[in-house]
């Protein structure tokens, strides 16, 4: 890197690098974002996202978008109801008005709003990293799928659980955790679908039966309930079940075998999705995941700490960890003290080396936690599964929120800038 603006390159326009990207512009900062998606909408997001009042929100503060996200968000969303697989209602949890702790929003909306609020031009989209290349002195070459090349001062992977960025810094990949799922969506289901409206309400519906299988339906905007229909199982458990992945049929005679004992209305439920249904499982890398900095590089999100969705933290912490870092960026480059004594690639480097030992100490336990209860869920278990006290998960949120400023405030005034 030269004492010039350094060439920031984020591989990645998911929740990280989007709000990484716009909390840089806002510091004045130049980015430039590559995602492998054509277009902001060219595949489908998947469902719908809690944004905690002490990650997310705070993240979407950060780039002046609190206000926006929250004229699009569902408080009403954070409605919860645990079920037994007889149907039996262990648990329900109904937001009180005006609870702002972790409303929901469609990952698509949110992936728009990010997107819409960046220079003209900062996203490639359908640019996707095919190689990296360090180039000595923290630069790397970055190579795309359509034969173009750009070179990076600092690199910021964000793309996700199979980063191709990683490996510049761990050699950890992610782990299946021993559970699948077939991802579902049931279309105007007020009118087309009642009863299953019905069954998930304004939220979500968690439905157990303490032998690895799950029914787990969350409402999105625009009339539509995704599910997640989860089993224990391995990777690629259809080829043992003698199920054909491409035929709807041959999965529904598997889910009905399988969910046998459920009771008929969520047995039902599960044979009738619009749409193909999609197979997907659960993965995590080893937590806590660390490493020693590496000049130039840096990860944010899922490329950093992927995790089991247990808790709801992953889009969450990737927010977090893109605002983070873009402010550890600025202050290495553009603060009143940009470089403390050092050289301008030493001072980006010490920010870089803190963003990442804040971050290790932000996400480990979570991580850890998330995976954790992932496993619980799924466990073989006589005793009902219930869910966590939400009215207290939400006092905390906000605790948390509160606690995080002050930290936040306390430390940017007492720490030095660019050491
Ligand atoms: C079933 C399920 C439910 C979940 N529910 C929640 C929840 O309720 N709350 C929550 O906070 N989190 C949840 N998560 C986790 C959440 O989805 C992730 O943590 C979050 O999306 C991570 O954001 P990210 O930007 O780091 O990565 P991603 O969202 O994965 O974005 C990565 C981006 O990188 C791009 N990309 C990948 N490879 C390349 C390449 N080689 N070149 C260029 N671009 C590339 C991709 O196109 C993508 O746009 C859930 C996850 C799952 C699987």
């Amino acid at each position: 890197m030269t004492n010039s603006t350094p060439r920031i390159h984020i591989v990645g326009g998911g929740p990280a690098g989007l709000t990484c990207a716009r909390v840089l512009q806002g510091h004045g900062i130049d980015v430039t974002v590559h995602d492998a998606d054509d277009a902001v909408d060219s595949r489908d997001a998947g469902g719908t996202l809690d944004l905690h009042a002490d990650s997310g929100q705070i993240a979407l503060e950060d780039a002046g978008l609190l206000d926006a996200f929250t004229a699009q968000a569902r408080p009403e969303g954070q409605a919860k109801t645990r079920r037994d697989h007889h149907g039996t209602v262990l648990a329900e949890f109904t937001p009180a008005p005006g609870d702002e702790a972790a409303p929901e929003i469609d990952r698509g909306r949110l992936r728009r709003l990010l997107a819409d609020h960046l220079r003209p031009g900062t996203v490639h989209w359908g640019h996707r990293l095919q190689r990296v290349t360090p180039l000595g002195h923290g630069r790397h070459r970055l190579d795309f799928a359509d034969g173009t090349s750009a070179q990076a001062d600092l690199l910021i992977g964000a793309d996700g659980a199979w980063s191709k960025v990683r490996p510049l810094v761990s050699d950890a990949v992610p782990q299946h955790l021993g559970v699948c799922f077939l991802d579902a969506r049931y279309d105007e289901v007020d009118s087309r679908h009642p009863g299953i409206a019905a069954l998930v309400g304004d939220g979500h519906l968690f439905a157990n039966d303490g032998d690895g299988r799950a029914v787990i339906l969350q409402r999105n905007g625009d009339g539509v309930v995704r599910g997640y229909l989860a089993f224990r199982a391995a990777p690629h458990w259809h080829v043992g079940a003698g199920v054909d992945l491409a035929d709807r049929e041959s999965i529904r005679s598997h889910l009905t075998r399988e969910f046998g004992h459920w009771s008929e209305d969520l047995r039902t439920l599960i044979v009738r999705n619009d749409g193909d249904y999609v197979p997907r499982s659960f993965q995590a890398l080893p937590a806590p995941l660390t490493w020693e900095h590496v000049p130039g590089v840096t990860l944010i999100g899922d490329a950093a700490h992927l995790m089991a969705p247990f808790g709801g933290h992953g889009a969450n912490l990737a927010m977090l960890d893109g605002a983070e870092l873009a402010h550890a960026v600025s202050r290495a480059l553009t603060g009143p003290d940009p470089v403390a004594g050092l050289d301008a690639a030493a001072g980006l480097d010490a920010e870089l080396a803190r963003y990442e030992a804040d971050m290790f100490a932000r996400t480990a336990d979570l991580a850890v936690s998330s995976n954790q209860a992932l496993r619980d869920f799924f466990a073989t278990t006589d005793t009902p599964h219930l869910p966590p006290d939400h009215e207290q998960e939400h006092r905390d949120y906000l605790a948390r929120a509160r606690a995080y400023r002050q930290d936040r405030a306390r430390r940017t005034a007492t720490e030095p800038t660019g050491a």
